[in-house]
């Protein structure tokens, strides 16, 4: 039914970048032949995943929406691919993305950009928009994405799905595609809370192939989520109501914590002073960490090389002109062919976004300015940390807006890089801070367009987050 949906529905929203039909059927067939056996089956049986295209699975490519990458087929399985497998989940397809997950609309795929099924003329978010999509327009009952400033949040709220971004470490980035390691967090999307806690329940835990991954026992959320939290504290940022916010988002929030009060918490007013430097912060965090991870993309370990004739073919032709003007310009150096080899494979390979960051971060880390941009960021991360710290002992979870506003159109910011990265505000803080977060819908504006709810607690406090998102849905 799935992979109907999907024929009838993604020439025009463009989820997927490559539906994996034939394999998904056999994984269903042996699913079904291991049930009429009697055997003991998986958490996940028979239920179809995307898996946006950033995770290893060595069965079939991950591009990460690159060039650089269009024809790289992982030896190995990501852990949280080799979870989903070991659950006996579908595998259904790989879902669409900004390029190496920079961005916040999709549109910086290198394929294909992908539509909000509310509306065809907008952008789903990003950079986990193919993952919101897919889920929101019936084509996955469940999906997974990646989260480094809000890429779970985002296009969970724009596209009206339930999207978690689990505590940092909380689950593994073993065979995740690294964009910025100190942030990335992988996370289920999904209709619902139930679905969301299911597929996070199944994809956590320890790892001892990422070193960051976090040594704690996974409690089944997906047992306990139905329980309402008693006398729940509820925390309203009141930075977060600022210029800037639009009016129907906000009296959607403002509603929720209503509904809230309606439930018998309490809603408290809290403050996150240094929030309004997150978005600051993290784009120079976030481009130093990229510019450092995507460094191996040499055009020899991995991934696009220039064609190496035509390459060469230039050097001789710079020669030639360059001999011919020596008297002239003194003595010149051409770049070395292994030199000219990288500048080529990855000028070829890598989208404008992704050189953008790359050049922000190798500035910012470069000699000189290194302490005036990175070290200074580090220890604004501090301070948001600290913030979350005291914000925390006075609430169990904080609640607020996903977005300051709804879809917007495609075209609309991807020009303007940034206004675009001021999408970011309400969510880089969560990464910046290691803490779990989640958007759920709560309301449309006039346009009928979807609206999110984001939650935050405390770290490891996943049960927490999704008992009480759970008792708004
Ligand atoms: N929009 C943010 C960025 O462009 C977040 C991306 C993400 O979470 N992967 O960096």
């Amino acid at each position: 039914a799935y992979l109907d949906a999907i024929t009838a529905r993604d020439s025009k929203v463009g989820a997927y970048l490559r539906e994996e039909g034939e394999r998904a059927l056999g994984q269903a067939a042996s699913v079904d032949e291991r049930r009429s056996k009697g055997e003991s089956l998986g958490k996940l049986a028979g239920l179809p995943v995307a898996v946006k295209d950033v995770l290893c699975d060595k069965s079939t490519l991950t591009t990460c929406a690159s060039k650089m990458l269009e024809n790289f087929r992982p030896p190995y399985d990501s852990t949280v691919v080799e979870r989903l497998k070991a659950a006996d989940a579908v595998l259904i397809g790989r879902t669409n993305m900004d390029e190496f997950a920079m961005g916040g609309s999709t549109e910086n795929s290198a394929f294909q950009i992908t539509r909000n099924p509310w509306d065809l003329e907008r952008s789903p978010g990003g950079s986990s928009g193919g993952a919101a999509a897919c889920v929101a327009a019936g084509m996955a009952p469940l999906s997974i994405g990646t989260d480094t400033g809000g890429s779970i949040r985002q296009p969970a709220g724009l596209c009206g799905v339930v999207g978690l971004k689990p505590t940092y470490g909380r689950v593994s980035r073993y065979g995740l595609v690294a964009f910025a390691s100190s942030l990335d967090q992988v996370g289920p999307l999904s209709r619902t809370t139930q679905d969301a806690a299911l597929l996070l329940e199944t994809i956590a835990g320890h790892d001892p192939r990422d070193s960051t991954s976090l040594d704690q026992p996974v409690p089944e959320y997906s047992k306990t989520i139905s329980e309402p939290l008693k006398g729940l504290r509820i925390g309203l940022v009141k930075e977060h109501f600022a210029e800037g916010l639009d009016r129907e988002v906000e009296s959607a929030v403002r509603e929720a914590f209503r509904i809230y009060e309606s439930l018998g918490a309490t809603v408290k007013e809290v403050s996150l002073p240094h929030s309004k430097h997150a978005v600051a912060t993290y784009y120079v965090i976030a481009p130093c960490e990229a510019s450092s991870n995507l460094a191996r993309y040499d055009g020899v370990h991995y991934g696009h090389r220039t064609d190496e004739v035509a390459m060469l073919a230039e050097l001789a032709a710079e020669r030639k002109s360059l001999e011919a003007a020596k008297d002239e310009i003194g003595l010149t150096r051409l770049d070395s062919t292994l030199v000219r080899m990288y500048r080529r494979s990855r000028s070829e390979g890598f989208g404008p976004e992704v050189k953008r960051r790359i050049m922000l971060g190798t500035y910012a880390l470069s000699a000189g300015y290194y302490d005036a941009y990175y070290l200074k960021a580090l220890k604004v991360r501090r301070l948001i940390r600290q913030d979350f710290d005291n914000a925390f002992g006075e609430v169990d979870l904080i609640a607020g807006p996903v977005t300051a506003q709804t879809a917007f159109k495609l075209g609309e910011m991807v020009e303007d890089p940034l206004s675009m990265y001021l999408v970011d505000l309400y969510t880089v803080s969560a990464n910046l801070a290691g803490i779990p977060g989640i958007s759920v819908p709560c309301g449309f504006d006039k346009a009928g367009l979807p609206i999110g709810l984001q939650l935050l607690a405390p770290p490891l406090e996943e049960e927490r987050l999704l008992r009480g998102a759970h008792m708004f849905e």
